[in-house]
């Protein structure tokens, strides 16, 4: 029988402390082959930690996508991508919806609000919609936003109308897979701090084709922005994208990036994402988002509407399959 690797056994157990993993300890964890016995102890490991930084707590963010029209950013895994053939033309929900929708959100008791948007919106409707949205929300319930790289005017104007903090990532293969340079992208983690907007970021979309050293890179990237949530987000496959052939990740594979992220990342992050999955939720994922309106790894116009979007009772399900609890009322640390 094969010994265990008491190498990896010791970077886990280092992890368990709770205060995180150097670039080279990280690497050794993602080079973890997912079917080893190795990976089921860094899996327990990364729910165990996972457990302990949120009490035993998970947390559903909803997220409301205001449209699917074209946009020119070109990431090659998006439905919305010019790139892509996958949609046509210009389409916005309206206001009176997306009102709708954060209500409905709040009675169903989500934690945190997400508008999102392509790179072609209004950035004036946007803020002109957080405003509204911001209304009909409790003043305690954190509003964000996943929008186009923003300047530091932008994000004082966004924090003005009511948003929190903002979901923004520096993707996989940043300006190779897309048209955006990653400079852009760190230019604008910088303007949200000194506007005071919090930060939800992720290493993502993760495909077969990622390196453990990319995966590597893009972790330490993130830990180093100091988020409020984060972990690890496969990528979906979108049908009719430039990415499909590339294919997807199982979600045993997924499940094993969640728990080395969280190892990496130590106790002080209380969200770790993507709990897309039981699978990714038992290692340590306690943050899953529940998606209405556009959505950019879906094809039809409203995600809810017989497309991919999960809601909040599939993934209370999800969670209490798990073990997790799920927090009632509005996500905290959000407000700057
Ligand atoms: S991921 Fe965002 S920026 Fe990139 S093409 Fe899609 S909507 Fe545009």
């Amino acid at each position: 029988m094969q010994v265990f690797d008491q190498h990896i056994y010791d970077i886990v157990e280092k992890g368990l402390q709770g205060n995180g993993l150097t670039e080279e300890e990280t690497l050794a964890l993602y080079r973890v082959e997912a079917s080893s016995k190795e990976a089921a102890y860094i899996r327990w490991a990364g729910q165990e930690l996972s457990m302990q930084a949120a009490n035993g707590t998970a947390e559903i963010h909803a997220q409301i996508g205001l449209n699917s029209t074209i946009c020119p950013m070109n990431c090659k895994f998006c439905s919305f991508a010019s790139c892509n053939t996958v949609r046509k033309g210009k389409y916005e929900l309206p206001k009176e919806d997306v009102l709708e929708y954060a209500k409905i959100y709040m009675e169903e008791g989500a934690n945190l609000l997400l508008m999102l948007t392509t790179a072609s919106y209004s950035f004036n409707k946007l803020v002109d919609m957080v405003g509204s949205v911001r209304e009909v929300i409790p003043a305690d319930m954190p509003l964000l936003v996943n929008t186009a790289d923003m300047n530091l005017a932008q994000c004082k104007e966004l924090k003005a109308a009511g948003a929190n903090g903002a979901y923004h990532a520096v993707r996989m293969r940043e300006g190779v897979d897309t048209d955006i340079p990653v400079e852009n992208r760190m230019q604008t983690f910088a303007n949200m701090r000194e506007a005071g907007l919090s930060l939800s970021t992720c290493v993502e979309p993760v495909g077969p084709e990622n390196t453990p050293e990319e995966l590597t890179e893009a972790t330490m990237r993130c830990i180093s922005t100091n988020p409020v949530s984060a972990g690890v987000g496969k990528r979906i496959t979108v049908p009719g994208t430039l990415l499909e052939d590339r294919g997807m990740l199982t979600d045993i594979v997924n499940a094993n990036m969640v728990a080395v992220y969280r190892l990496a990342t130590g106790r002080d992050l209380r969200l770790n994402c993507s709990a897309n999955t039981v699978m990714t939720a038992a290692a340590g994922a306690n943050l899953a988002w529940a998606e209405v309106g556009t959505n950019p790894r879906d094809t039809v116009e409203r995600t809810e509407h017989g497309g991919r979007g999960g809601n909040i009772k599939q993934l209370r399900k999800m969670f209490a399959a798990s073990d997790w609890k799920v927090l009632e009322g509005p996500s905290t640390g959000w407000m700057l």
